[in-house]
């Protein structure tokens, strides 16, 4: 008798964490959403510090026009900045929309990730309720879109693409590659990182043979290396291809916008090849 008890007990005890699990699963889409505005008025920190020259880890966040130290209730993303009308709350001096711009962008990267999951799943003919949402991959692909986004808005600022988050960056692909694939993907994502950098820096040092002056940075080099960090080897083809087309897009475009055609348009590939290993590592972890 004791013994059907036991298993009765154990089933109930099943259960209950299958239901939690469930419950986890259908909150986790919601958790990137509620971080996303607070990662964004980070990243906001990031784009004005960075092409500054100034130190992002110190300091705490300040009126720029009277320099009073924003308390904690000043600082809640989107919502202060609503709230004060975007005026500081100590001179009334207008709060530069940049901050509310990147906030509201961060919350597009949760966005994508989650519409990417649908679609597939829809396309593939599942049911919507069964789309993959482990909440490990979801953060990982929502920190990738994070940088990227930093990376490409700080290269249209300053056409430079600072080593202090495309070095991270590639460490983070190369160790999420291992948690959640093993050794086998960690192999695939080294591969990736080396052949990325091998490919551009061979292309910059050509450009430069040929032409005796620099046509891609060396920022864009580590970018794709940390690219291929995320996406693995076979998939960095099509990152090359989708960037150089975009890349022609935006000169095309600039070339026309300026009324007179040079050969040597300058434009900040970094935006390119973000938007490029953004769409590549979406397409690949919706599968
Ligand atoms: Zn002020």
């Amino acid at each position: 008798m004791a013994g059907r008890e036991d298993s009765h007990h154990r089933l109930a005890q099943l259960e209950a964490i299958r239901h939690c699990r469930a419950a986890m699963m259908s909150l986790a889409p919601v958790v990137p959403f509620v971080i996303a505005p607070f990662i964004g008025s980070f990243l906001g920190v990031l784009v004005r510090r960075i092409p500054r020259g100034e130190s992002f880890a110190i300091g705490r966040s300040h009126c720029e026009d009277c320099q009073t130290v924003l308390k904690p209730h000043e600082m809640i993303p989107v919502l202060s900045y609503l709230l004060q009308k975007g005026k500081c709350r100590t001179c009334g001096s207008r709060i530069d929309p940049h901050h509310l711009r990147i906030e509201l962008t961060a919350l597009a990267v949760p966005a994508c990730v989650i519409a990417t999951r649908l679609l597939t799943a829809h396309e593939q003919g599942f049911p919507l309720a069964e789309a993959d949402f482990s909440l490990p991959l979801l953060l990982a692909d929502c920190f990738l879109g994070w940088m990227l986004l930093a990376l490409a808005w700080i290269d249209r600022i300053c056409m430079r693409l600072p080593d202090v988050l495309t070095l991270p960056l590639l460490l983070a692909g190369l160790a999420e590659g291992f948690v959640n694939g093993g050794t086998e993907a960690l192999l695939d994502r080294t591969l990736g990182a080396v052949c990325g950098w091998a490919l551009f820096a061979l292309v910059a040092y050509g450009y430069r043979a040929l032409r005796g002056r620099s046509g891609l940075g060396g920022g864009d080099v580590k970018l794709l290396a940390a690219g291929g960090a995320w996406i693995g080897l076979a998939a960095l083809p099509i990152v090359v291809v989708l960037a150089s087309a975009f890349g022609i897009v935006i000169a095309l475009a600039t070339t026309l916008r300026a009324q007179r055609f040079s050969m040597t348009v300058m434009i900040p590939f970094g935006p390119c090849l973000a938007a490029a290993i953004w769409l590549a590592r979406l397409t690949l972890t919706a599968q």
